[in-house]
């Protein structure tokens, strides 16, 4: 059940590929029950099955006998479940535990979302998915969106250092080991679009010598460019403010064919440097065009320097929705095409519509990837119920049965060996793409602010602080760069920290408007009551000074994270990061709200 292979036309493979997807789409359900079987046929025998299968023979089983005995046997897992059998494999145990395909490399998720960093076991299957879903989305692009072929991409990418654990094995982000694929090349292949940067920039290491990089080639070739992309939008917007800095340097560049000193990386000096030749023409045009840009806050820079790309393509859902606004501002009117919905564990489903906002974006789920559950999730009545969570899980029916309108966890039967492993995302199912659920991606399941009886998730707090920042906006003209929050419970009462960086003057009367704003939209019934008894304390504003989280993003790569699968963590108790934060507060703010 692979697309079909065809060497030649991008055109002939696009229509191959979405005629694939709109077959196993069609049958969805019977696909799935066929990729469960597959799976337990590829790994039978491993250590983990066994404990749960025993001695059963499923040889002679018919699929849909041994999906229902699998549901009853293999219980729901997490990833701590499975992290023993990982450890053994991480310290060099090549007994079959997890699966029989060989582990190759080892992945790390991002560990921004939940705190700290995972290892996710990482086979050819893993790269090949990777390969068929940026195939399958980018066939789907072309249909509303047709590129060039032979243009270029400026891809805003970056692969992070790969280590070895102590038994041996590679580990390193899932996108540091696809970039370092074959199928990366391959993929560039089959859609004939090429990305501006050579190797030695993308996996340079250093995030800012290659952002440098990505922005000199990108304008080097801007004529060439037919899109602009990044694995999460956070990277683009990143890139954006980077140049605003650095561009007289890049048009200096441009104009003698050289590179700045700040380039240290001796393999990317010289990867770059045989790409580029003098150009001073294109230098004075660039250099024209940002002088005129910079007083008007670059609004439209996309489509002044890459006048033929036809969108911009990142990740723009979940938490990195706060970024639209910046990307709309230097999109200029280019659409803007939300990528696809994964995670270390699986990819799990393709934006299908890319005419559609990102606000409204969905994805339609690939029932050959992975073995699908969707666990139904009920919001719970107000003030009971555990703080970790603010849902009630009931039993996890197949892709078939899924409902619209129906919020889900995904549960997680993978080839590379995790079994019915709960993935902690909430996700609605708002319609099918013919028998194939589509997904809005709503938010972590986690909660992220909470004290006592409140429960706010990421989604919560998105909402609370968009609100506020309105004002920001249209009081003061002024502008959010980023933000983060700590429930702050060792003072009692506990109270919320909002920290904001903001671009712009602000006078503290609008900041107390936005404090206030702020306090007064946190619709949780146990915020709104314990607010109201004072057991949680008014909402603090800070205000930190310019650059703040351009430190947090480089305490994390310092820690091992990679820019390609950075999301700001959107609420922290780490104490490295509560130090950088409460070092930069340069004004505190108390909500009046509810006095
Ligand atoms: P990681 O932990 O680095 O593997 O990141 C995976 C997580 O990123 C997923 O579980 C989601 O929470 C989030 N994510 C991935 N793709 C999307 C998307 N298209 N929209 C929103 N969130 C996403």
């Amino acid at each position: 059940m692979e697309p079909k292979n065809i060497n030649g036309s991008s055109r002939i493979y696009e229509h191959d590929i979405i005629g694939w997807f709109e077959d196993i789409s069609e049958k969805a359900g019977q696909v799935q029950t066929e990729t469960l079987r597959r799976i337990l046929e590829l790994n039978w025998g491993v250590e983990y099955l066994n404990k749960w299968f025993g001695n059963i023979n499923i040889q002679d089983m018919d699929a849909t006998a041994l999906e229902s005995l699998y549901t009853s046997l293999v219980p729901l897992s997490s990833h701590a479940d499975l992290e023993p059998y990982i450890s053994r494999i991480a310290d060099g145990d090549t007994a079959p535990l997890l699966t029989r395909q060989p582990i190759k490399l080892l992945s790390l998720s991002s560990g921004t979302t939940e705190g700290r960093q995972k290892l996710v076991p990482f086979t050819d299957h893993s790269a090949r998915t990777t390969l068929q879903i940026f195939s399958l989305a980018a066939a789907y692009r072309s249909r509303v969106y047709p590129t060039r072929e032979g243009g270029r991409i400026l891809e805003f990418i970056y692969s992070s250092k790969q280590f070895k654990t102590k038994g041996g094995v590679t580990a390193g982000t899932a996108t540091t080991h696809y970039y370092e694929s074959e199928e990366f090349k391959i993929k560039q292949e089959k859609t004939k679009c090429f990305t501006c940067s050579p190797q030695e920039v993308i996996s340079g290491g250093d995030y800012r010598q290659s952002t440098y990089c990505h922005l000199l080639l990108g304008l080097f070739f801007c004529d060439q460019v037919e899109f602009i992309t990044s694995t999460f939008a956070f990277s683009i917007v990143q890139a954006f403010r980077e140049f605003e800095v650095v561009w007289r340097e890049i048009c200096d560049d441009i104009k003698k064919g050289t590179l700045s000193e700040r380039i240290s990386l001796p393999k990317m000096r010289k990867a770059v440097l045989s790409i580029i030749s003098p150009n001073p023409s294109l230098a004075s045009k660039i250099e024209e065009s940002c002088e005129e840009l910079e007083n008007q806050n670059w609004v439209g820079l996309i489509t002044k320097f890459w006048p033929n790309s036809k969108y911009v393509y990142s990740i723009m859902t979940g938490s990195m929705q706060p970024y639209l606004q910046k990307l709309r501002h230097y999109a200029g009117g280019l659409p803007l095409v939300s990528a696809d919905y994964g995670s270390t564990e699986s990819w799990i489903g393709a934006n299908v519509d890319p005419y559609l906002p990102p606000e409204d974006a969905t994805f339609a789920v690939i029932p050959t990837f992975s073995y699908y559950e969707f666990m139904p999730l009920y919001r719970q009545n107000q003030d009971c119920g555990s703080a970790i969570d603010d849902f009630i899980e009931d039993e996890p029916v197949p892709l078939s049965k899924v409902k619209e309108g129906q919020e889900y966890d995904i549960v997680l039967t993978t080839f590379t060996g995790l079994y019915r492993c709960k993935l902690g995302d909430v996700v609605e199912v708002t319609g099918f793409h013919n028998g194939t659920p589509k997904l809005n991606f709503i938010c972590r399941r986690k909660l992220i602010l909470t004290i006592n009886i409140d429960k706010n998730t990421e989604k919560d707090l998105q909402m609370v602080v968009e609100k506020g920042s309105q004002l920001l906006v249209s009081k003061a003209r002024a502008e959010l760069v980023d933000f983060t929050s700590h429930a702050e419970s060792e003072t009692q009462p506990g109270h919320y920290i909002i920290y904001w960086e903001i671009k712009g003057d602000v006078g503290e009367d609008v900041l107390g408007e936005c404090c206030r704003k702020m306090d007064a939209s946190f619709v949780d019934h146990g915020y709104v009551v314990s607010r109201s008894t004072n057991s949680i304390g008014p909402l603090e504003l800070c205000i930190v000074k310019i650059g703040t989280f351009k430190k947090i993003l480089e305490y994390f790569i310092g820690n091992g994270a990679a820019l390609s699968q950075f999301k700001t963590p959107r609420c922290t108790s780490n104490h490295g990061l509560l130090k950088i934060l409460s070092g930069s507060t340069i004004k505190r703010i108390y909500s009046t709200a509810y006095s």
